[in-house]
């Protein structure tokens, strides 16, 4: 049974070809960490994201040529494209002509009513929505200065972003609500969840290296999706973007929300482990990461306590001295060389019928 509880009903919106909100599957996104203006190293890194399960990307638009390079860009991707835009509105609406399927800037920001006029209309003609995405360490002056960044702050700056794109009778938005920690975030999308039906983006910002960005994401994106809130998701973490979308489908799927591809379950090892499991289990991780099959693999250090422990598991491997088995349901089916088991196993899961 899943761990999470009832979706909350917000308003739907389209980002290109993914629905978000409104009872949609919560979308997994990343963030490219290339120069945009390098269009082909943006191009290699989404393809590698969009196999390890990206859905939606979103990119640096720091100058003209970055939003130039939009068009390029998703002429060789197959996922939705965000501009990611800090004040400045011609870039906006330079990224949105180019094909951007998604704008993130905050309306506050870019100045003039004029200016955030003239992105709202392109933004409407070209059916693109628009991300408000609030952050503690930079909010309104006013605000911080009154409320401090506190989590109601957050929340009075989306209000305050949302009400600016509503009086342009703008509807297609999501908002995000960052803090890089936990309470902050949590306490604000709960606030936020209470008082809109706007589809949320959820994340823990800067959330630091692998295993504090890991915990932290689980953990607050976790609690949040365990109540119902969140539409899209979003881990941040300092490292190669594609260790974002693997943490990712791994909160939903510890979440019973979403499974994609197999489910490695693997044992801590132990003195009676003869094999470098570690290493096995990480190449078999790789070698399965872009199989959509939603089987139980099991990668187990010692023969004989190995397929028992791993009962549950639809196929597994198991190290010995020497030689190793592969089993199913518990079940020994082969023995093989100890160098062969990987093969032996990925084999085995290609002649697996899966999705
Ligand atoms: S499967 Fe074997 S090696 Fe792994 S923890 Fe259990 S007893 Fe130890």
């Amino acid at each position: 049974m899943s761990l999470a509880g009832k979706r909350k009903q917000t308003r739907q919106i389209r980002v290109g070809n993914v629905n978000v909100g409104g009872g949609a599957p919560v979308a997994v996104q990343s963030m490219t960490n290339t120069y945009t203006q390098d269009v082909s190293a943006t191009v290699a890194q989404i393809r590698a994201l969009t196999d390890a399960g990206c859905e939606i990307v979103r990119v640096a638009v720091p100058d003209m040529e970055a939003a130039r390079a939009v068009e390029a860009i998703k002429a060789q991707i197959d996922i939705p494209l965000i501009a990611d835009i800090h004040f400045d509105y011609r870039l906006a609406i330079a990224a949105c002509r180019a094909g951007a399927d998604g704008l993130r800037i905050n309306p506050g920001n870019i100045g003039e009513a004029g200016k955030i006029r003239a992105v709202v209309d392109c933004a409407k003609s070209s059916g693109v929505p628009i991300r408000i995405g609030v952050n503690a360490g930079s909010l309104e002056k006013d605000i911080a200065e009154t409320m401090g960044a506190t989590a109601e702050a957050m929340v009075e700056s989306a209000l305050r972003n949302i009400t600016i794109l509503h009086d342009l009778d703008f509807h297609d938005i999501k908002i995000s609500l960052k803090a890089s920690d936990v309470s902050r975030t949590v306490e604000a999308y709960r606030l936020m969840a209470s008082k809109t039906d706007v589809p949320l983006h959820v994340g823990v910002t800067e959330a630091g290296g692998l295993y504090a960005g890991i915990t932290k994401s689980a953990i607050g994106i976790g609690m949040l999706l365990a109540e119902g809130i969140g539409d899209t998701i979003r881990v941040s973490l300092t490292r190669d973007p594609v260790e974002e979308i693997r943490t990712a489908w791994e909160i939903l799927r510890a979440l019973d929300i979403r499974k994609r591809g197999p489910e490695i379950i693997s044992c801590p090892t132990c003195g009676r482990c003869r094999i470098d499991l570690f290493k096995i289990a990480e190449d078999v991780e790789k070698a399965l990461i872009k199989s959509s099959k939603t089987i139980k693999v099991a990668i187990m250090g010692c023969v004989v306590n190995g397929p028992g422990e791993a009962k549950e598991a639809d196929l597994g491997i198991a190290g010995g001295d020497g030689t190793g088995v592969l089993f199913k349901k518990g079940k020994i089916v082969k023995k093989c060389k100890q160098e062969m088991l990987v093969d032996v196993l990925l084999d085995e899961i290609d002649q697996m019928k899966g999705e």
